[in-house]
């Protein structure tokens, strides 16, 4: 019974590694060198498959993996329903926040009760921010660069994914709100976990070893 691992390249990859290594596997292949999609391991019953981030879910929930890796951010735009989230892995760390050009009085736009116009990939998770604020907002829908959408007068707002805040520094934004913070889960297809419960148990106890002894 093969279990395939479905992981993003970048910094989802490479903090996966070492809680990987904790559960005993090592991937054989560099993913910035290699065209493959389908990485071996040290293991003749793992492979690891990669995908774009925001298609980690969907791989795990109809069964293309039996497990994967994914921001909450992700998961909360994907919906996530069957979805088994056993674990929070607590890698990737950074925070949804809302942002505005330094000169946009955010505060006095609240208060007066103006509708705002907010950019953003994260339409779910800002139409519900805003809703439970009682915000007026009208969103827009951004794949990429958020950053640009207050500055060429597309947007008042932008809600995005912040860590150290020097892209927003560096474009003129502040951050004038945290939505909440962000990490990556362990995400385990439902039928997967029935049929192979003790080799994926043993990936999610050794997971879970490794990131409380951290
Ligand atoms: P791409 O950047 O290739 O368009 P992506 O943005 O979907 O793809 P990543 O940038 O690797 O992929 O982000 C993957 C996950 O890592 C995100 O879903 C989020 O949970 C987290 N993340 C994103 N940006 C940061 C950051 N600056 N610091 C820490 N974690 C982040
Ligand atoms: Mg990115």
């Amino acid at each position: 019974m093969t279990i395939t691992l479905a992981l993003s390249k970048g910094r989802i990859f490479e903090e996966t590694l070492p809680l990987l290594k904790a559960a005993g596997i090592e991937v054989t292949e560099d993913p910035e060198k290699s065209r493959k999609l389908i990485l071996p391991t040290n293991r003749e019953d793992v492979r690891v498959v990669l995908v774009r981030a925001t298609d980690v879910p969907t791989y795990v929930q109809h069964g293309g993996a039996d497990l994967g890796v994914a921001g909450r951010d992700v998961l909360l735009e994907h919906g996530g329903e069957q979805l088994y989230q056993p674990l929070d892995l607590q890698i990737a760390k950074c925070r949804m926040s809302v942002a505005v050009r330094e000169d946009f009085d955010y505060a006095a736009a609240v208060r007066q009760g103006s509708r705002i116009r907010v950019a953003t990939k994260y339409t779910q998770v800002a139409r519900q921010h805003f809703a439970d604020k009682g915000v007026h907002v009208d969103l827009i829908k951004l794949y990429g660069s958020m950053e640009l959408a207050p500055l060429t007068g597309l947007a008042d707002a932008i809600v995005d994914l912040v860590s150290t805040g020097s892209t927003l520094k560096a474009n003129h934004l502040v951050e004038v709100e945290q939505i909440m913070p962000i990490s990556s889960r362990l995400v385990v297809n439902q039928a997967a976990l029935k049929l192979k419960r003790q080799p994926i148990r043993a990936i999610i106890d050794a997971f879970s070893t490794a990131i409380s002894s951290r």
